[in-house]
């Protein structure tokens, strides 16, 4: 079977560090491992018009930072076909034959879901289509055939639904659709990045991110506001590391050669780590090396982004190129769920022949 990837983003928002070690360090490293037989990244505007949908400006306007965030990241449109989900109608098809095989129960109980209704205040009117969302999801991942799918945690009930659609609709419609898998970052706190305020997850809808695209200027200004531990009140006091952001973000970002080159009284950040708990090491020592570590990591693309943002129609150019390849995958598959559910009454000779046939006595 082949190994196939299908990953994205909703352009709501710039992409943040959280993405970066969430999904697209990894999509990169994947990328360029020439493992996969197709990669396929998709800017997922559709989906967050789900929950925008009286700010269609703020999406349209995200779809090229998104792009741009990509490229810059080191995702490269010769190895990855990166696409806008609105271009490829046939996932709105998939998606409407799919809700037939999903309850709204089903959907109720995921943990995703039921956390987002929340965060934007829809308990009492939740919009149809951000409620079906999910199968909406499985619609994208399944129109590529994709085995693979690189996300955070917060994805996993999608996956989940998604391996429950495609064996529903197999063992009813007969082998058509491929299972996917998710692939989770291997670091722990890389699944679910806090944000800057340290509370939830790293969000673009709740502005406590730290984007890839920040001048040295806001990084700085960010790190040194991060959420550190409340009761570390003097540099002698001992400190915690729980839900401590510049540990956190240090656990996902910094290894042993940061030290050796920013910070070589240490040997390591678990080195670092025991200083803190004991008692004599201050906050801004901490942000400080992480001020470094980040701007190593985010210089480089900071700087790749300048080179994409002086050819803006190129960029679209990369998404109409990619957008088309798409299609036509999807088309595909689309046509074979179509033959599966017998819905392909004008491509199906047989069928138009035995009706024929029974009625030919009546002439
Ligand atoms: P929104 O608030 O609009 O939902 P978001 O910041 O949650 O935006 P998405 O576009 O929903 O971003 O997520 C895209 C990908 O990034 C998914 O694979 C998701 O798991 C991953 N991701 C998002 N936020 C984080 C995070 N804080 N830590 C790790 N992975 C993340
Ligand atoms: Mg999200």
């Amino acid at each position: 079977m082949k190994k196939i990837i299908l990953t994205g983003d909703r352009p709501t928002g710039r992409l943040h560090v959280g993405h970066f070690v969430g999904s697209l360090r990894r999509r990169v490293e994947l990328q360029n491992s020439g493992e996969f037989d197709k990669i396929f990244v998709m800017i997922a505007d559709a989906q967050a018009l789900t929950d925008n949908a009286d700010n269609p400006e703020k999406v349209r306007q995200n779809v090229i930072e998104v792009a741009l965030d990509y490229l810059s990241a080191g995702l490269d449109p010769e190895k990855t076909t990166i696409f806008i989900q609105s271009q490829v109608p046939e996932l709105c098809e998939l998606a409407f034959y799919y809700m037939n095989l999903v309850t709204v129960s089903r959907v109720q109980r995921n943990p995703t879901v039921k956390t987002e209704i929340k965060m934007r205040n829809f308990e009492q009117s939740i919009p149809v289509g951000f409620f079906c969302y999910p199968v909406s999801q499985a619609s994208d991942i399944t129109a590529f055939k994709a085995t693979t799918v690189p996300a955070g945690e917060d994805q996993a009930p999608m996956i989940e639904l998604t391996r429950e659609i495609v064996n529903r609709f197999n063992n009813t419609y007969g082998p058509t659709l491929v299972e996917p898998e998710i692939l989770l970052p291997d670091n722990a706190v890389c699944m679910r990045l806090p944000g800057t305020d340290g509370k939830a997850k790293m969000s673009k809808s709740l502005g406590n991110c730290i984007y890839l695209s920040d001048t040295p200027k806001e990084l700085k200004k960010k790190v040194n506001s991060m959420y550190t531990d409340p009761e570390h009140l003097t540099i002698d006091s001992p400190g915690h590391l729980e839900g401590n952001c510049p540990f956190i973000y240090l656990d996902a970002f910094s290894n042993d050669s940061h030290f050796a080159k920013y910070l070589p009284d240490y040997p390591n950040l678990q080195a670092l780590k025991d200083h803190y708990t004991r008692g004599g090491l201050g906050d801004g020592t901490v942000k400080k090396l992480l001020i470094n570590v980040l701007e190593e990591t985010l210089a480089p693309i900071r700087e790749r982004r300048k080179q994409f943002e002086q050819d803006i129609p190129a960029v679209y150019e990369i998404l109409r190129k990619g957008s088309e390849e798409a299609r036509a995958v999807a088309a595909q598959t689309l046509a074979e769920v179509r033959a599966a559910m017998k819905i392909n009454y004008f491509d199906d000779a047989a069928l138009i022949a035995e009706q024929a046939k029974k009625y030919s006595s009546n002439k």
